[in-house]
């Protein structure tokens, strides 16, 4: 194969150019293209002097002397039928005879390159050329602008090593980065194309200024990772650390921190009192932790703080008793306002190997923390995960439970204990789920105040107990008390409307109705509570502190609250030996208030005769009766004897 046959098997467009008789004596296939000729015959009629001023013609000569045992390569713009083309070109001095000059003209970049390049020259992208061994070649003027083109390679450029480089290039002819660079003493982020052009290894690189963009992204994504309200990480921010941190496999701790009865705080204070809350907690979260603890906030008043695990790190129990302190000194710029916290953990990798288990795991220990009272903290075991799916599903049968007519009223009597007569009955609810079987009411009844279904709730219960106690009025002739139990989320400004309407609605008298809220009203604000219960103290309806001793009970304002009646919590009465002393005291103060009180959960003939001792009090608990439907209440004997005996007649007379 001859020289000619080589260069014409070249995808780079080749031609030899005779500058002293300014055509183009050969041409291989590919420059056809770049020269916009149909044939080769067509070129080399073409007569180039009109094209070459006086300056180039000198240039082309300079360039056959310079080039005739080395090659040059420049930038050169051709005006192939007037039209101009920018081409990175490589001569060479093939002249065989003396008086020829014959130039060799080697297109370096292909026509597409070219007329991309071309387009560069006039846009705002910066566009450079860099020889095989990351040598500046040439640049176009907006790159000139930027960079000092006498001190400039291809890796300063990219602020990579040529191992990285040659790296990132294995398999691919082109590659794309985006890059912080300092350019003016300026930092900027750019997008870098760098394309490798064959046969000579030359890097084309096109950048831009992406700065403005990548301000927007990264404002929208601390935005998009930011809690608005507390300025720290939120769910979506703690979900990439997470994942982080899985990914690189770092041991940690995560705590899940919850504000005990912090919807009461909302609904009672207000919505910015709660706010403020979340704010201060946040900010000493971040103050008074080390600053290697990841904290965030995963939504409501739940907030998660992530602890690697280092040789030097403390424990699980040093850390909640850390967290749990900061979260329950007195905030002075909030009234003073005391909160406490509950807090559950889980470890990476032990417990879980990514974030959303090891959320939902803590979760669970959070919850078993709250069950233990407040300011407790637990550690996820094993066998929580039971309890988890059995969570998980409540959570979700309840939404459609009370559509589906699964939630059942059950009621307890109440009886005098002195008579042994029953004066009424307490409404408890049931559900009996096809899938979970019968849920009892602890269970639920926290997920419904978890999920915003216990005003709902509350109200379905307290409608069905009032129609079915009126029906009892009815049938017994005996004014019996109903108690139904009212959660202090219910507690609010518009129950005593939705209470005026369930009376009116049923017809059940205002002076037979018992509510029994727990003692967590006193962390509501107590101004507001003493003014609802005054105005529902003001229709006749009668207020019970339920599970009293228990809770959060203040006993300076205790005499300031209008209620009637305490329940002694059934926890005194199980252990009833020990707890004596308590109920005595109880016993004694209430009687100085005037409150009457039922004592919850007499279950055995032992706990009734100790309790007898004291005159005048009311019972409820297993050893009168568990909490039955309506069609087993009715067949008790405590109710079949309130029943008037004429009844029996008349039912005995119809028989026959
Ligand atoms: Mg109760």
């Amino acid at each position: 194969m001859n020289s000619e046959r080589i260069l014409e098997q070249l995808v780079t467009p080749a031609w030899i150019y005779d500058v002293a008789n300014y055509r183009i004596k050969w041409a291989n296939n590919s420059a056809l293209q770049l020269w916009s000729a149909p044939n080769k015959e067509s070129l080399y009629q073409r007569d180039l002097s009109a094209d070459i001023t006086e300056v180039t013609d000198k240039h082309l000569r300079q360039l056959a002397q310079d080039c005739t045992t080395e090659k040059t390569t420049i930038w050169w713009t051709l005006y192939p039928n007037n039209q101009p083309k920018q081409v990175y070109l490589r001569f060479s001095n093939v002249s065989q005879r003396e008086n020829d000059i014959l130039l060799l003209c080697e297109a370096v970049l292909y026509k597409d390159e070219v007329d991309r390049d071309t387009a560069f020259a006039h846009s705002n992208s910066l566009t450079t050329l860099f020889d095989a061994s990351g040598q500046f070649i040439s640049g176009n003027l907006k790159f000139k602008q930027q960079y000092d083109v006498q001190d400039i390679d291809l890796y300063d450029l990219l602020e990579v090593s040529p191992r990285e480089l040659s790296k990132r290039f294995e398999n691919h002819i082109e590659i794309s980065m985006e890059q912080q660079v300092i350019t003016n003493g300026r930092l900027c982020w750019f997008s870098f194309q760098i394309k490798r052009l064959l046969p000579e290894l030359h890097y084309l690189v096109v950048q831009e200024d992406i700065t403005k963009r990548k301000t927007q992204e990264q404002t929208y994504k601390h935005l998009a990772y930011h809690d608005q309200l507390t300025g720290i990480l939120n769910r979506y921010g703690l979900n990439d650390h997470l994942t982080q941190m899985c990914k690189i496999r770092q041991p940690f701790h995560l705590f899940l921190l919850d504000i005990d009865a912090f919807k009461l705080i909302n609904n009672n204070l207000g919505h910015s009192t709660g706010d403020s809350v979340l704010v201060e907690i946040a900010r000493r979260l971040l103050q008074y932790l080390p600053s290697d603890y990841q904290v965030s906030r995963f939504g409501g008043d739940e907030f998660i703080i992530v602890v690697p695990i280092k040789p030097d790190s403390q424990s699980v129990e040093a850390i909640s008793q850390l967290m749990i302190e900061i979260v329950a000194k007195p905030m002075e710029s909030i009234d003073s306002i005391q909160v406490s916290a509950s807090i559950g953990a889980a470890n990476f990798p032990n417990d879980a190997q990514e974030p959303k288990s090891l959320i939902m795991y803590a979760d669970t220990a959070m919850y078993k923390a709250k069950e233990r009272g407040s300011k407790s903290y637990v550690r996820f075991a094993k066998q929580m995960s039971l309890e988890i799916q059995r969570r998980s599903a409540i959570q979700l049968g309840l939404k459609s439970a009370l559509e589906l007519n699964e939630l059942v009223p059950l009621y307890q009597p109440i009886v005098d204990m002195t008579t042994n007569q029953l004066i009424g009955m307490e409404a408890l609810l049931s559900w009996d789920s096809p899938t979970l079987g019968r849920v009892a009411p602890q269970e639920f009844v926290d997920e419904a105040e978890r999920s915003g279904m216990m005003n709902e709730i509350g109200q379905w219960i307290l409608t069905q107990a009032c129609i079915q106690c009126h029906d009892w009025h009815l049938q017994t002739g005996k004014q019996l008390r109903l108690s139904v139990n009212v959660s202090a989320i219910q507690l609010n400004d518009k129950f005593i409307t939705t209470l005026d309407a369930i009376l009116k609605e049923t017809g059940f008298p205002a002076e037979c109705l018992t509510l029994e809220l727990t003692e967590s009203i006193f962390m509501l604000n107590i101004k507001q509570v003493i003014k609802r219960l005054k105005a529902i103290s003001a229709r006749g309806i009668s207020v019970c502190i339920d599970d009293f001793g228990t809770g959060y009970s203040s006993l300076a304002y205790i005499h300031k609250l209008p209620i009637d009646s305490l329940k002694i919590d059934r926890s005194f009465i199980s252990d009833i030996d020990n707890t004596i002393v308590v109920i005595e005291a109880t016993i004694a103060m209430a009687s100085k208030l005037g409150l009457k009180i039922v004592a919850e959960g007499i279950e055995t003939q032992h706990q009734r005769e100790m309790m007898l001792r004291y005159p005048g009090l009311m019972a409820q608990g297993f050893y009168y009766s568990r909490p039955a439907s309506v069609v087993d209440f009715e067949r008790l004997p405590l109710f079949q004897k309130l029943l008037p005996p004429t009844d029996i007649n008349k039912i005995l007379n119809f028989k026959v």
